[in-house]
């Protein structure tokens, strides 16, 4: 392996500490192809994580690389002043599969700006800036974003202007309500919920969740938990934000849409989506009924927003994902994954829970024998896997250590099996 010391050092040079890297050596990706990337020494992996499932149905995908190029050729920028055809195909290709009644897009270039837009709508909708938030939760970089973030690891330096309360039920496996049953928490975080809105005296604008939290290590609250919180928000009209970054586009498998596991009384009121739509390029949003989008009547434009080639690279992404049956695979492959992933990790003593659903799976690591986490095997085992040929994620809350995995959707029988290999032999430096 060459050293990659110098690009390293550069980077430090000009970059903000803050800026996570993974590895003692950092790797320079070069090109990918299909579910495999390159690094600038000519090694080939495995890619488990998609940057950070962002390529979603695979690299350098030939219809979305066609796009680009066509696109590019044809014309670059246009500005939101002026029609654009690609930007008007992807909302209503949007709109239609949202579930939302009359719905509306506002296009954004990250999933951070889409939160930021969906705070900004439904705080003028309900005029209140009064935010209600799941523990453990991302959602953003941003000013607002940080600040209703309820995972301490990435939001402790905020002091946003919002007033955020903060709710407990997205984590199943941690927190006060762990020993219940589903149904036992899920009346625990309802009661909460009530708890909390009385702190708020019922005056919040929105609840936002996403309903796997991505970053805070894969975790799901048991299905329906949002549609019992709904009931709650409904009565005190508080709006619903269902961020869906990370479980957008069929990755859960079972539903194209993290909400749906939760839809016993309909869709959010806002969705937010970016990450994987773009297959790599920036495309993010926030999808809302008519009636709530348009409570803003200032004029308003988004200079990156729907720029042309990214909306070129999204309806080309959609297409494939929709005509190749991607959830499907996601489904299918996901569940195979799941169980090798399981039986690799039979046995391992710092290997505290399995689970995952669709292509979104997480093993979490704790000291053997305790509870508490243990970030030095996650790492060990990230650094391990790399050395295999396999790249995965690490994550989780300030108090958890969790591996992630979440392959484009396309990942095949063989490449789940390779992978599954790969990590047995990489969990063996913890063993
Ligand atoms: N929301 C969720 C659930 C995320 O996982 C992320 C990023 O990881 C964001 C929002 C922010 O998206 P972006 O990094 O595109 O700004």
């Amino acid at each position: 392996m060459t050293d990659p010391t110098p690009l390293l050092s550069r980077h430090r040079q000009v970059l903000p500490d803050w800026l996570a890297l993974y590895y003692a050596h950092p790797i320079e990706l070069t090109h990918g192809e299909g579910r495999h990337v390159w690094d600038a020494d000519g090694n080939r992996y495995l890619d488990f994580f998609g940057g950070i499932l962002t390529t979603m149905t695979a690299h350098a995908l030939p219809e979305v690389t066609k796009a680009v190029a066509e696109q590019a050729g044809r014309l670059i920028h246009s500005s939101t002043l002026y029609l654009n055809r690609p930007m008007v195909e992807l909302a209503e290709r949007i709109t239609a599969l949202s579930g939302i009644p009359d719905a509306r897009v506002f296009f954004t270039t990250s999933g951070t700006e889409a939160n930021d837009t969906a705070l900004l709508l439904a705080t003028a909708y309900r005029r209140s800036n009064q935010i209600l938030a799941m523990r453990n939760s991302y959602h953003g970089r941003s000013f607002s974003t940080v600040g209703i973030t309820g995972n301490r690891a990435w939001s402790a330096t905020s002091l946003s202007p919002l007033q955020t309360y903060y709710v407990h039920g997205a984590v199943r496996s941690r927190g006060p309500f762990a020993h219940l049953d589903d149904a036992a928490f899920t009346a625990a975080a309802v009661a909460d919920l009530e708890d909390v809105l009385g702190q708020a005296r019922g005056g919040a604008a929105a609840l936002i969740a996403e309903p796997i939290q991505g970053v805070g290590g894969f975790t799901s609250p048991p299905d329906g938990l949002y549609a019992a919180f709904r009931e709650v928000l409904d009565r005190h009209g508080i709006l619903w934000i269902s961020d869906e970054v990370q479980t957008g586009w069929g990755r859960t498998g079972d539903h194209f849409w993290g909400w749906q596991a939760h839809a016993r009384n309909g869709p959010p009121d806002l969705l937010t989506f970016a990450k994987g739509i773009g297959n790599g390029m920036s495309v993010g949003g926030v999808v809302a009924r008519a009636e709530i989008m348009n409570c803003i009547d200032t004029n308003s434009i988004s200079t990156f927003g729907g720029s042309p080639v990214t909306m070129a690279a999204a309806n080309a992404n959609l297409a494939h994902l929709l005509d190749h049956d991607l959830q499907g695979n996601a489904r299918r492959v996901g569940g195979l994954l799941l169980e090798r992933l399981r039986a690799v990790c039979a046995g391992v003593p710092a290997v505290r829970e399995v689970r995952g659903r669709g292509l979104m799976a997480a093993i979490e690591l704790t000291r053997p024998g305790t509870d508490r986490a243990d970030p030095e095997a996650a790492s060990a085992v990230l650094e391990a896997a790399r050395a295999g040929g396999l790249l995965i994620g690490k994550g989780g809350g300030h108090d958890t250590a969790v591996l992630r995995i979440a392959p484009p959707l396309s990942l095949t029988v063989g490449e789940a099996e390779e992978g599954a290999r790969i990590l047995a032999e990489a969990l063996r430096t913890i063993t």
